[in-house]
């Protein structure tokens, strides 16, 4: 029986904001000691008043506008009730009917939203004891859901890839996978192939269960991850079997997913409207004034570097899917036109890392096209034909008029179209005339 794959994306991304998403502790909590960087507020002390954080609101919007989503006037944040030893509060501030940004679309795949809450902390399992660390507790978090509409493992890695370069065009978030500040989870089940018609990119019924598969944290983990749940879940409806609604995880040594919690029946986190922080009002002229500032995002600048630089599609992206090399390399042709040269020295010599300002790269790129001098064999071919045109000089200099050597050279550079290197013109002709 043939099925087709059906996912849909919820990916979370720890903004680089200051502070964290409702009090004043530092919302970079990388290498910090466990435990250092909480107050009463991000740790749910009885009496603390949490304030929104106004710098992780602009970095939604910005993700929102860039994506083309529509920027909800109004917003509110929701208190989502559940216990877990590093949720201090026993319940997390998300948001729930009401997000920052709605609708939008990346890469043709429908965005459901994107919404803004906080981050809970770690915990640490050591030998027989399991510590907890409070650090990203009340960190801010940039929630993203997509409707159910990628259908292969690669549809997932463009999406998520290009996101990920989007956030770090945005300057929100450096959106890396291993540091945990880009989060992925993919809920994916199986329909099969002529039971439902599909329409456009998402069915019109879906499959009545869904898998979610999480703690993915790098791209390779992604792709291995959800191929090895898809053939699961193939094997499992080809025997007849129904496929159970449940949180999974990815074992790498086995390279298997493995049952981590069952979710037969959904949770109820008895959402309430979080009293102590009022509805936002995003005022259209805020957003009009985020909007201006938007910097040129991957696909512009892909365009641009065809359209300006005629690099090839290859190039392009390598330049592209880093935003240092693709500043870098802009700079450089500023500086120099010869734009594939400077893409080939970046590209193939990585000689972006030994100059580490485009400046250097170019002068070393005046050096390298001065230099360019044509082969001795074709600098010895045309003093050849210098001398057979001018047999009268020839003699004039075994006379003793040492001064034509002057004008034979002038020929001979002349013949070569000035890429002779002057030097080595000079001693061989010499050689030639006393040979
Ligand atoms: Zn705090």
């Amino acid at each position: 029986m043939k099925y087709t794959t059906i996912i849909g994306l919820e990916v979370h991304i720890e903004p680089n904001t200051k502070s964290k998403m409702f009090c004043g502790c530092p919302q970079n909590h990388f290498g910090a000691k466990p435990n250092s960087q909480t107050c009463p507020i991000c740790l749910g002390l009885p009496g603390a008043l949490p304030i929104a954080n106004k710098e992780a609101i602009n970095k939604v919007i910005k993700l929102g506008l860039a994506l083309g989503s529509t920027i909800s006037a109004k917003s509110k944040f929701y208190r989502k009730h559940y216990f877990y030893p590093d949720l201090a509060k026993s319940f997390q501030t998300s948001q729930k009917d009401n997000p920052l940004c709605v609708g939008g679309s990346l890469l043709g795949k429908a965005i459901n939203h994107i919404h803004l809450e906080e981050d809970a902390g770690k915990l640490i399992h050591q030998n027989n004891i399991s510590l907890v660390d409070f650090n990203r507790c009340g960190c801010a978090l940039i929630e993203l859901v997509t409707a159910p509409v990628f259908h292969s493992t690669s549809e997932v890695l463009a999406f998520t890839k290009e996101l990920q370069l989007i956030a770090r065009y945005l300057d929100i978030s450096g959106a890396d996978m291993e540091k945990g500040t880009m989060r992925l989870e993919a809920n994916i089940s199986l329909l099969l192939l002529g039971s439902e018609p599909v329409t456009g990119s998402e069915p019109v019924m879906l499959p009545d269960y869904k898998v979610e598969l999480k703690n993915i944290n790098s791209f390779r983990f992604l792709e291995k991850a959800i191929e090895a749940e898809i053939k699961r879940q193939e094997l499992e409806l080809s025997q007849g079997r129904k496929i159970k609604q449940e949180t999974r995880g990815y074992d790498e040594n086995t390279k298997l997913t493995f049952s981590q919690r069952s979710k037969e029946d959904s949770q109820d986190y008895r959402y309430f409207p979080e009293p102590d922080i009022p509805p936002i009002e995003i005022q259209e002229s805020r957003i009009q004034e985020l909007e201006s500032s938007l910097p040129e995002l991957p696909q512009q600048k892909r365009e641009g570097f065809e359209k300006q630089y005629n690099l090839s599609k290859e190039y392009i992206e390598i330049l592209v899917s880093d935003l240092t090399r693709a500043n870098y390399f802009e700079k450089a042709c500023k500086l120099n036109k010869n734009y594939k040269l400077i893409a080939d020295l970046m590209i193939n010599k990585k000689l972006d890392e030994k100059y580490l300002e485009p400046a250097g790269l170019v002068k070393k790129i005046i050096e390298l096209t001065k230099t360019d001098f044509i082969p001795a064999s074709d600098v010895e071919q045309g003093i050849r034909e210098v001398l057979s045109e001018n047999p009268d000089v020839i003699t004039s200099y075994k006379n003793g008029k040492g001064q034509v050597i002057g004008f034979l050279i002038g020929q001979v550079q002349k013949k070569l179209s000035g890429k002779g290197d002057p030097k080595l013109i000079s001693a061989k002709l010499l050689e030639a005339l006393h040979g």
